[in-house]
């Protein structure tokens, strides 16, 4: 028997309208390249969304057509987030920081037909037009004043496109399976990949995500994504916080300078935020500089790589800012698990926490989660075994876009495997060890790259680690440790491993130590470990 409840879809439109109509007056504050500090509420960014959507109609943007995005975190993308998807097409966020042939792959493979970019972006685009055939035209994120000169095909402002037309819609009664949004992970072998959103899965997502022992987001925070809107939605931000009516801080293209974010969170009064470990070495460096405050910031979400601990503890005990932890990925939309502590744990002391708090994290509910052997046999949750992390939920993706060939990550019985490896505990948090292509296997057992570079990196003289694996004649492999000092950082190799021989298993201990000036990095801020072990091929430990 069905039972008797109205079919409302869950679409992302309905979260505008719903923040339209009770947010009105919640303001979202920017940083963008034409506007130092531009300010407007939800009531207005959805008058704009109206005419964007009606822009994009007349040009002939129809149903399901592919909509390109290369954008920081600011005002015109929110707009863009909402009108696109809203008439039924698909927002393509392209991440800016790829290389310029997977950013032409990743437009012609959506067969985008027109472009939104950035003026800071535009130079990335101009070497790259002549490849991207398909695309019409390039409308670039500012206004007629401030047009830069391009020779970009039928480039045109922004604020041209959309003026002309009425700030007022009959949004379309979309199916909740309508695809939204689509965004490219960018692996370090192989073309990128696309995985498609539909509306259904963002709101559950969005649902699942403001919840509070996820992002726990509230109609009294002030949140500041530094997480990029190019890249996995912004963790949801972008639509958590309309959810909510939670006023929005866009950094704009300054997401990786501290003095901005501290500025815009004392100015701002930010009481939250999200990014990656990267993003809060930059604040706190500045922090330590200027001996500048946060004093308004309560809670910040770090993922998308694990955080280090020294992060958190410079974080809490310096400046008063509660840190969780959480993983996801882009085929999860992103978010996995989020580390929050149970019942009882906040009594423990804190060597304890910690050690429950730089786990990953337990899932959200609608994330299912398990990790099995080489055979594909589930391993115990008891926080010992080590395997392949599989998931599945209605926010997961299933498929990627148009791949002719079949991926080997999506299993007949339905799983998705993450290509992370990790341990579950008995009570439910996750610890991600490595990447499965990342893992060291020395006689025969596993050692933790991630465990052995926050090791490295709660050093006070290092900035930065990498941990690789090596060829060795005896053991098979041994890992090699990778350095970055801070400015005026001197401590030598042998410091280091007296400091990690008190901190890690004896046998994890690395061979050798070397320092660099830099680390690779992918275009999502993650340590190129690809690119490492090319470096260091012929190394001999
Ligand atoms: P992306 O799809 O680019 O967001 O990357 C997802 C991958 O980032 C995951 O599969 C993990 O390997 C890594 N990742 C994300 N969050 C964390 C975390 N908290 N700790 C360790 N690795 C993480």
């Amino acid at each position: 028997m069905l039972g008797l409840m109205m079919d409302r879809q869950l679409t992302i439109t309905s979260i505008m309208e719903h923040a339209d109509r009770y947010h009105p007056d919640t303001e979202i504050v920017s940083v963008t390249n034409d506007t130092p500090r531009h300010r407007y509420t939800y009531a207005e960014a959805f008058g704009r969304t109206r005419r964007l959507a009606n822009a994009l109609i007349d040009y002939g943007i129809g149903a399901g057509e592919r909509v390109a995005t290369l954008a920081w975190n600011d005002y015109r993308h929110f707009e863009l987030y909402y009108a696109i998807a809203g008439i039924g097409a698909v927002t393509h966020t392209v991440n800016p920081r790829l290389f310029p042939d997977q950013i032409s792959y990743i437009i012609n493979h959506a067969e985008d037909r027109l472009v939104f970019v950035d003026p800071l972006i535009l130079p990335v685009l101009e070497k790259i037009s002549d490849d991207l055939s398909g695309v019409e035209a390039f409308i670039v994120l500012t206004d007629e004043e401030n047009m830069p000169d391009t020779d970009l095909r039928n480039a045109q402002s922004y604020e041209g496109f959309i003026s002309r037309h009425a700030d007022r819609i009959d949004w379309p009664e979309l199916d909740e399976k309508t695809a939204c949004c689509l965004c490219y992970t960018s692996g370090t072998t192989g073309n990128p990949k696309g995985v498609l959103y539909h509306h259904r899965s963002m709101v559950l997502h969005t649902l699942i995500g403001i919840s509070p022992d996820g992002l726990n987001l509230s109609v009294r925070d002030v949140v500041m994504p530094v997480v990029p809107m190019f890249h996995v939605n912004a963790w949801g931000l972008a639509y958590g916080a309309p959810a909510v009516g939670t006023k929005l801080v866009f950094p704009g293209p300054k997401m990786g300078d501290g003095a901005t974010l501290q500025a815009l969170i004392e100015e701002e009064e930010v009481t939250y935020s999200a990014g990656v470990p990267t993003v809060w070495l930059h604040l706190l460096k500045y922090l330590a500089e200027s001996g500048k405050e946060v004093s308004t910031l309560k809670r910040v979400i770090i993922g998308g790589s694990a955080c280090p601990r020294s992060i958190m503890e410079e974080l809490e005990d310096s400046y008063g800012v509660y840190v969780n932890h959480a993983w996801g990925m882009t085929e999860m939309s992103p978010l996995g698990t989020v580390n929050t502590l149970k019942p009882g744990m906040l009594e423990l002391p804190r060597e304890e926490q910690y050690a429950v708090r730089m786990k990953q994290g337990r899932p959200l509910y609608g994330v299912e989660m398990k990790i099995v052997d080489d055979d594909g046999n589930e391993l115990p949750r008891d926080g010992q075994a080590t395997g392949l992390l599989k998931v599945r939920g209605p926010f997961i993706c299933s498929e990627y876009y148009r791949e002719d060939t079949p991926s080997d990550v999506h299993d007949d019985d339905g799983w998705f495997s993450t290509g992370d490896v990790g341990s579950i505990d008995a009570e439910g948090y996750l610890q991600i060890t490595d990447r499965s292509k990342d893992v060291i296997k020395s006689g025969g057992e596993w050692i933790s790259s991630i465990d052995l570079e926050n090791a490295a990196v709660g050093h006070p003289d290092i900035a930065e680690a990498a941990v690789i694996g090596v060829p060795h004649p005896r053991w098979g492999e041994r890992p090699l440790l990778i350095l970055v000092r801070k400015e005026g950082g001197d401590a030598g190799r042998q410091e280091i491993l007296d400091w990690l021989k008190d901190r890690v298993a004896k046998w994890w201990v690395p061979d050798d130590v070397v320092y660099v000036d830099e680390i690779p990095h992918t275009a999502t801020g993650k340590i190129q470990k690809t690119e490492l072990r090319k470096r260091f091929k012929d190394y001999v430990i």
